[in-house]
């Protein structure tokens, strides 16, 4: 996994804990933003899925999203 990635970790949103980065998965934008952040290689959006270590939790994340 990449952890040198310059932004902040992930928190669950339950708990707190630090989520850990799970999978990496790719799917259509949604929106505007999502477009133009698209990635021409893969046409389409990067999505991160981390998962909480305490409770399971998985939240997506957009790997363009900025920090
Ligand atoms: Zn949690």
């Amino acid at each position: 996994m990449n952890d040198k990635q310059d932004r902040k970790p992930m928190r669950c949103s339950a708990d707190g804990a630090k989520l850990n980065h799970h999978a990496t998965m790719i799917r259509d934008p949604l929106n505007r933003e999502e477009a133009d952040s698209l990635d021409p290689v893969v046409d389409g959006v990067l999505i991160e899925v981390h998962a909480c270590p305490k409770c399971g939790r998985g939240q997506p994340r957009p790997t363009g999203t900025i920090s």
